[in-house]
């Protein structure tokens, strides 16, 4: 039995609960309702028009109804009269609304655990700090070539950093590191893995609060894909493992697999390979993110993101990286991943890949940058976004598990904004063709 919310807002002093939803695109829209009427509004859900949102709705549609996960409470340690909780999106009958990402997540999870496999997930979010203005770094001095781990620099930031650091632990997520990263004015903050779920919840609540604390201190966050194109871009680096139902031994562990790996993980690995690049689509949902695959090199000397669909060991070239037995690293995805879509569809890869035993090929030991594969031996990442669409749109393994509708609703969202983008007539045109 959990408490009524409004017995947990007298005895925790909350005055104020965010309901919250995370549409299509990532963005996160909520609703701030008094302690006074949230028993009601727990029952009921609070209302949204879908159409005002990523939702693929029609202002003709009925309402939907955030429900929000009483199992997930985070009172905002900036701010603690204040309580965030993400929230599950249902009709007015009370049935679930398919493109939800967050019960896109959830039913691929279940998938999981039928099967006998809970999922569990770390994420890096990486981010830039900019100025107030959006149009550059905050921090004039942060100019090294090599910017990675510059203390001073990190210790520039240290009110923002800290107060991010001490609100993870707060919460209770076991945060460990701070570090400036391979970009100038790029940060990365770590926090111990955790059920699939719960990092995607944790995820959604960073960005809300890295965000939130730069505004405080007049600063701006991003964890866009790519600001800037001499820069090392954001990356979502996804480590996943996964366990027994009961969640105490790692089926991924194996002192007797190459790496600390097992044949389940190897499957794994296969499927998420064989599925690639139609879960680019979700691991670099924007026209922006192929900006940072794919990349010419950076000022730093590598962009840290991947060009071809390859794995490897310690080795940070390749899209999947295995640091150490029991896990793999995602290193594919960015920024811009929906928290709850990138899991998602990353398990439903992996799924498939186990279902049919697929066979993640021999481990590349390559530099990626200076010595790539050829195309026989590992295929190219999508190029675009057009093309990571077109090839989530022939794909079957992600929308069986993900849902065809959600996936139907989320292609014609996405292939709308790349023909908004297609449609800008850009600086680099008028450059190049204006003396054709
Ligand atoms: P790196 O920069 O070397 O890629 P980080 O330390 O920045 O690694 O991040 C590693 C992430 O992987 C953390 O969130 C950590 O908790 C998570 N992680 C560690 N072990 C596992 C595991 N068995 N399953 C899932 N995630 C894990
Ligand atoms: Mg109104
Ligand atoms: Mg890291
Ligand atoms: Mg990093
Ligand atoms: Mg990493």
């Amino acid at each position: 039995m959990t408490v009524p919310l409004s017995e947990l807002a007298r005895a925790k002093g909350i005055r104020y609960f965010l309901i919250s939803f995370t549409d299509l695109f990532g963005t996160q829209r909520a609703k701030l309702v008094p302690t006074q009427a949230i028993d009601a509004m727990a029952a009921s859900g609070a209302g949204f028009a879908g159409f005002a949102a990523w939702m693929d709705m029609s202002p003709a549609d009925p309402d939907m109804f955030a429900h929000p996960d009483p199992g997930s409470v985070f009172q905002l340690p900036w701010q603690p009269e204040v309580a965030w909780m993400p929230a599950d999106l249902l009709t007015p009958e009370g049935t679930a609304i398919a493109q939800t990402p967050r019960l896109v997540l959830k039913r691929v999870l279940k998938l999981a655990l039928e099967l006998g496999y809970r999922v569990r997930t770390g994420v890096e979010c990486e981010y830039f700090l900019l100025a107030a203005d959006a149009v550059q770094i905050a921090d004039s001095r942060d100019v090294q070539s090599k910017p990675c781990y510059d203390q001073q620099a990190l210790m520039r930031r240290y009110t923002v950093i800290s107060e991010i650091c001490d609100a993870m632990n707060a919460l209770g997520w076991g945060a460990y590191q701070n570090d400036h990263e391979d970009a100038n004015g790029q940060f990365e903050m770590n926090w111990t893995y955790a059920d699939a779920l719960v990092t995607a919840d944790r995820h959604a609540f960073f960005k809300y609060m890295v965000k939130t604390v730069a505004e405080k201190h007049g600063l701006r966050a991003t964890f866009m894909p790519k600001p800037f194109m001499h820069l090392t871009g954001n990356g979502c680096h996804t480590h996943l493992s996964v366990w027994d139902s009961e969640g105490k031994v790692n089926r991924f562990d194996d002192p007797r697999g190459e790496l600390g790996l097992s044949p389940l993980a190897y499957h794994f690995i296969g499927g998420v390979q064989h599925s690639a690049k139609a879960l680019c689509a979700f691991a670099n949902p924007t026209v922006n993110s192929y900006k940072r695959i794919n990349a010419p090199i950076t000022t730093s000397g590598a962009t840290w993101s991947p060009n071809t669909i390859s794995y490897s060991g310690n080795n940070r070239t390749h899209a999947i990286r295995i640091p150490e037995p029991g896990r793999f690293e995602l290193r594919l995805a960015d920024g811009a991943a929906n928290p709850y879509l990138l899991p998602a569809a990353l398990t439903a890869a992996g799924l498939d890949g186990i279902a049919h035993q697929r066979d993640a090929g021999p481990r590349r030991d390559n530099n990626s940058y200076t010595n790539p594969l050829p195309p026989q031996s590992a295929k190219p990442l999508p190029a675009n976004l057009l093309d990571a669409l077109r090839a989530l749109e022939s794909d079957t393994v992600l929308s069986e598990a993900m849902g065809a509708d959600f996936v139907a609703s989320y292609l014609k969202l996405k292939h709308r904004e790349w023909q908004d983008y297609c449609a800008r007539v850009t600086p680099w045109e008028l450059e190049h063709t204006l003396d054709c």
